[in-house]
C-alpha cells in the first residue's frame, strides 16, 4: 500500500488539501485521532475510505484534554508504526502536527467551552477534559473542512459516547458544514473495548478489566441492577469504580435501566482508568 502523504503543519494540510480539491475529489472523511492506533480505530480508518474520496486521519496527543495528574507524558507515540498501519488501510493523509503548529503561543485565548452535558460523568472526573477536546476538534473541523460542493463527514466512535454526543451538539451549535459519522466498539474476542491505554494493562489487570464489559451486559439484559452492577466493578480485584449509570442517550440525563437508554461504565483498573457503554 502507498504511504500516506504526511502533512505536520496547517499550511501543508491546507495546501494538500486544496490539490486534492482541485483535482475534483467529491468527499472528504476526517478521523480525529491522539495514535498508538490499535484494531478498534483502523476499523474506523477503513470505513472512512469505503466512504470518501479522499481520507484524512489526524494523529495529535491533545495536551488541552489532559488534566494535570493525568497521563499526557506518558501517552504512547507510535507515530510510523501508525503511519503503516493507515498505509494499510488505504488513508490518503496523515495530519500529525505539533502542539506549537496547533496552539502557537501556549493555551489558545478563544476556545470551546462545553457546558453542563460537558461536566457530567467523564468531566466530573476529568474537568477541561471535553472542553479541550472539542477545541481541537474544532480547530480540525476549520483546518480540514474541504469547502462547498463536497461532502465533509468526521467519523467518531462510539466507545467514548459523551465524546460523541457533545461533538454532534458542537457541529449544531456552531453550524459546522460536517455530517458526524459514530462508528460501534471495537472490543477484543473477551469483551474487552478496545483503548490505547490497554497497553498500560498487566495480564491480571487486562483479565480484570474485563468486569466492566461483563457488567454493562449484564445491566442491559436486566439481570443486575445499578447498585448490584456498581458492587461486582468494585468487588473486582484491582478494579475501583468511578460510574456505573444509564442515561438518555441524547441528553446524558439519568434515566432507569430501560430500552433506549444507554449504559456508561468507568473505572480504574490499576492506575489506568477505562470507560466503556453497551445500549440497552
Ligand atoms: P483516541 O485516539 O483514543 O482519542 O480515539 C480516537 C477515536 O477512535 C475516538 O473517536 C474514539 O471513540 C475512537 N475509538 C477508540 N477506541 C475505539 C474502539 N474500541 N471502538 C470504536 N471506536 C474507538
Amino acid at each position: 500500500m502507498t504511504r500516506p502523504v504526511v502533512c505536520t503543519t496547517v499550511e501543508q494540510m491546507r495546501d494538500t488539501l486544496d490539490t486534492h480539491v482541485s483535482r475534483g475529489v467529491s468527499s472528504v472523511g476526517l478521523f480525529p485521532t491522539m495514535g498508538a492506533l490499535h484494531e478498534g480505530h483502523l476499523r474506523i480508518a477503513r470505513t472512512a475510505r469505503d466512504e470518501n474520496d479522499l481520507v484524512v486521519v489526524s494523529v495529535f496527543v491533545n495536551p488541552l484534554q489532559f488534566g494535570p495528574n493525568e497521563d499526557f507524558d506518558s501517552y504512547p507515540r507510535q507515530l510510523e508504526r501508525d503511519i503503516a498501519a493507515l498505509a494499510d488501510c488505504g488513508v490518503d493523509v496523515v495530519f500529525a502536527p505539533s502542539t506549537e503548529q496547533m496552539y502557537p503561543g501556549g493555551v489558545p485565548v478563544i476556545s470551546v467551552t462545553s457546558g453542563r452535558a460537558g461536566s457530567l460523568l467523564e468531566g466530573a472526573t476529568r474537568p477541561g477534559h471535553f472542553d479541550g477536546a472539542l477545541t481541537v476538534v474544532n480547530k480540525l473541523f476549520m483546518i480540514i473542512q474541504p469547502g462547498p460542493g463536497i461532502a465533509f463527514r468526521a467519523y467518531f466512535g462510539e466507545k467514548d459516547a459523551q465524546q460523541l454526543l457533545l461533538m454532534q451538539r458542537m457541529v449544531r451549535d456552531f453550524n459546522h458544514r460536517v455530517h458526524i459519522r459514530p462508528v460501534p466498539i471495537v472490543r477484543s474476542d473477551e469483551g474487552l473495548a478496545l483503548s490505547s491505554r490497554n497497553q498500560y494493562l498487566s495480564a491480571d489487570d487486562a483479565a480484570h478489566a474485563l468486569v466492566l464489559n461483563r457488567t454493562l451486559r449484564a445491566v442491559a439484559a436486566g439481570e443486575l441492577t445499578l447498585e448490584q452492577g456498581r458492587s461486582a466493578i468494585d468487588g473486582e480485584p484491582g478494579v475501583r469504580l468511578d460510574y456505573l449509570v444509564t442515561v438518555d442517550p441524547d441528553t446524558l440525563a439519568e434515566t432507569s435501566p430501560r430500552a433506549g437508554a444507554l449504559a456508561l461504565a468507568a473505572a480504574w483498573v490499576g492506575p489506568t482508568r477505562l470507560i466503556d457503554n453497551m445500549k440497552i
